[in-house]
């Protein structure tokens, strides 16, 4: 195939959050960019997603810092006119005393962790969030610094933000099939002459460096997801919602002494959210729709053929929380991301110039931009 010479400052393998953050990145520094992405349209782990910017979901320190970074990143996109995103903040229910314990000692630490959060009681959570229902609510955990955006729109409209504000070239449809630094190689027969590349290929683990992917012990993750139709009468959610089995999901909560006792309960009580991985959020997106999840199901376990019962367990636990006007099923579908077992994010150079940055996990719409940001700080 005759091949055609192109040049830039930086190329971008991979259109999802993560590569669109260091392109936007590499550009903000003055370099030209071009951004290369195998499918014509987003179908990435990106656009699959609840769009949730979840800071209390993050290890206090230097990881909620960085996700504060990044969430004051997506609200400068919106003051430039980029994506819609909206600042609804969370709730943690506690429909159960182990759960109202958690939610209490988070509270009560928040202030020394750095954390902006509050604990509100029962009667009081029922008043403030009324999408909650309030029998046997306990109380709420409340965080202010949680964002909504709509991540199939926002995948859309950053990549024309960054052509027309930053002169991105993207090259969509276009499968990146070699890295030789100092060129990147298409399968299309194009030869891009580059300083740096960023290989932000998501779960692609087999078409470019395989032996570092494997290297890395990155693994795969399946997440099944659903949304409803616009709920009816402009009914608002509010924060995103999330419960008890979210306190036993993300880290930010393990500096709880009162943890383990709900974690017991949990494996007692619901072993089948267990087996599945599922743990129970829901985000509400500017067209009304309530967006519900999720499931965590690992590697070998991933079947293209999504699970019922599944399905049945994330609405069974959402309708104890939320009780929806309208509770109907309007879409269903699945994402898979990459994830590294311990590590946040995943780094390393194949060659001189080339930079994997891939596996943020379940945090990639809460961290990428602070990801590149950081990453550029400290590289340039
Ligand atoms: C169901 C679900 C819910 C989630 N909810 C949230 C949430 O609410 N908040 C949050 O912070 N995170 C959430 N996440 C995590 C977040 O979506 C991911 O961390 C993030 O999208 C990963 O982005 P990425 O750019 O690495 O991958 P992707 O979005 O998968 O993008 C990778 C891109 O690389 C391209 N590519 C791969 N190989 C090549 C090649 N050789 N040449 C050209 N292109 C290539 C692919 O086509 C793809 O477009 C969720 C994830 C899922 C699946």
């Amino acid at each position: 195939m005759a091949s055609e010479q192109y040049r830039a400052d930086v190329a971008v393998i991979g259109s999802g959050i993560v590569g669109l953050a260091f392109a936007r990145e590499a550009a903000r520094r003055g370099r030209s960019v071009v951004v290369f992405d195998r499918t014509p349209v987003p179908q990435g782990a990106s656009v699959r997603n609840f769009g949730m910017v979840w800071p209390i979901g993050q290890p206090p320190g230097e990881q909620y810092a960085r996700a504060l970074r990044s969430r004051a990143q997506w609200l400068d996109l919106r003051a430039a006119g980029a994506v819609w995103a909206a600042e609804c903040g969370s709730v943690h229910a506690a429909y159960e005393s182990d759960e109202d314990a958690i939610l209490r000692e988070f509270a009560t630490a928040a202030p020394g962790l750095g954390v902006a959060c509050e604990y509100v009681e029962g009667a009081g959570a029922a008043r403030r969030f009324p999408a909650l229902n309030p029998r046997g609510l306990l109380g709420a955990l409340h965080s202010p610094t949680e964002l909504v955006v709509n991540p199939p729109a926002a995948l859309a409209a950053l990549p024309k933000f960054l052509a027309e504000k930053h002169g991105i070239t993207f090259r969509t449809g276009v499968a990146v099939a070699r890295v030789e630094m100092p060129r990147v190689l298409t399968a299309t027969g194009e030869s891009w002459t580059v300083t740096r590349a960023f290989v932000c290929s998501g779960t692609d683990f087999e078409t470019l460096f395989p032996a570092e992917f494997a290297a890395t012990g990155t693994r795969r993750c399946k997440l099944q997801m659903m949304k409803t139709a616009p709920q009816p009468n402009g009914w608002t959610l509010g924060p995103h919602v999330a419960g008890g089995l979210t306190l036993c999901h993300y880290k930010s909560f393990e500096v709880c002494a009162t943890l383990p006792r709900l974690k017991a309960r949990v494996a007692e009580q619901y072993p089948e959210y267990v087996k599945y991985g599922i743990h129970v959020m829901a985000a509400q997106n500017d067209r009304g729709e309530v967006v519900i999840g999720d499931s965590h199901e690992y590697d070998a376990d991933i079947s293209p053929f999504d699970k019922p019962e599944i399905d049945d367990l994330i609405l069974t636990y959402l309708g104890r929380m939320v009780p929806l006007p309208d509770p109907r099923v309007a879409a269903r579908w699945h994402g898979i991301y990459a994830k590294h077992p311990t590590k946040p994010f995943v780094t390393c150079e194949p060659q001189p110039g080339c930079v994997i940055g891939v596996a943020p996990g379940s945090t990639g719409m809460t961290m990428s931009f602070g990801l590149a940001r950081d990453w550029w700080e400290a590289h340039e």
